[in-house]
């Protein structure tokens, strides 16, 4: 439980160091590298001030979806069923109460009860259920987004500052070793060193983000929770366009451009 709880606070401390490093690197590196790029367009079109723009809108999801996963927690099922829940718990037989409210479940670092749970997400520190399961998505979307458009830009500007060449898909395997011992030898900076090793940490999170949300749609459809497949229950048998309806709502679309609260699904009519 211990270990939990510190994850539960070194997982948002990590996530908001990363951004932090990217949001430096992006405007203080990679876009300014871009300025001076000779390649003649008009300011107005320039490839520094359209990658400035697409990183802000990434990074803005990112952000603004990570802030509404946090702002909607699930709803508490009331003090009394979480209190009654929690004593289960304690007493190991929380698995009794788990099957006599179907969906709903006790998270012990959230201290509440949240129907429709799905998973604990360590890196907001918050339940992931019904009423922020759409921003989550978002989130992850725009994340691994934000990171393959870093991943990308890292390498233009790495290719450029070192002059190699990636044309060889072999030579972003061989970077890190290769970099490594020319750090150590001191042909590399410090700086150098430290944008490449950013370059596999955003192709790690990319990726993962990716998956994860490909994972976490691919359920959506199927009309179960991560928690319902953890616990080997049964999917709801409806129609998959409904599923997704639940979860997405009416205003699919407007929230996948910008960070809104999932007001007009299924499960806010039901309120
Ligand atoms: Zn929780």
């Amino acid at each position: 439980m211990l270990v939990l709880r510190f994850l539960n606070v070194v997982a948002p401390a990590y996530f908001l160091c990363i951004s932090l490093v990217t949001f430096a690197l992006q405007l203080f590196l990679f876009i300014p590298s871009m300025l001076q790029d000779p390649s003649g367009a008009t300011p107005l079109f320039s490839s520094a001030l359209l990658h400035g723009v697409l990183f802000l809108f990434l990074s803005a999801n990112a952000l603004g979806n990570y802030i509404l996963v946090i702002q909607n927690s699930p709803e508490d099922l009331g003090k009394s069923v979480d209190l009654a829940r929690g004593a289960d718990w304690l007493d190991g037989s929380h698995s009794s109460l788990d099957s006599a409210v179907p969906g709903t479940h006790f998270c012990r670092l959230c201290a509440r009860v949240t129907q429709r749970h799905d998973h604990h997400c360590f890196f907001t520190g918050n339940c992931i259920g019904n009423r922020n399961m759409r921003n989550f998505i978002m989130f992850c979307l725009y994340t691994s987004l934000a990171c393959l458009d870093s991943l990308v830009t890292g390498v233009a500007y790495i290719s450029a500052v070192l002059s190699t060449s990636f044309a060889n898909p072999l030579a972003f395997l061989t970077l890190l070793p290769r970099s490594i011992s020319q750090f150590f030898s001191g042909a590399l900076l410090g700086s150098e060193m430290f944008v490449i090793l950013m370059l596999y940490l955003w192709l790690g999170i990319g990726l993962a983000c990716a998956g994860f949300c490909c994972h976490q749609v691919l359920l959506i459809v199927r009309g179960q929770t991560r928690y319902q497949v953890r616990k080997g229950m049964a999917a709801q048998a409806r129609p998959w366009k409904k599923n997704l309806e639940e979860v997405f709502g009416k205003r699919w679309l407007l929230g996948l451009l910008i960070p809104v609260l999932n007001v007009g699904s299924d499960y806010h009519r039901q309120k």
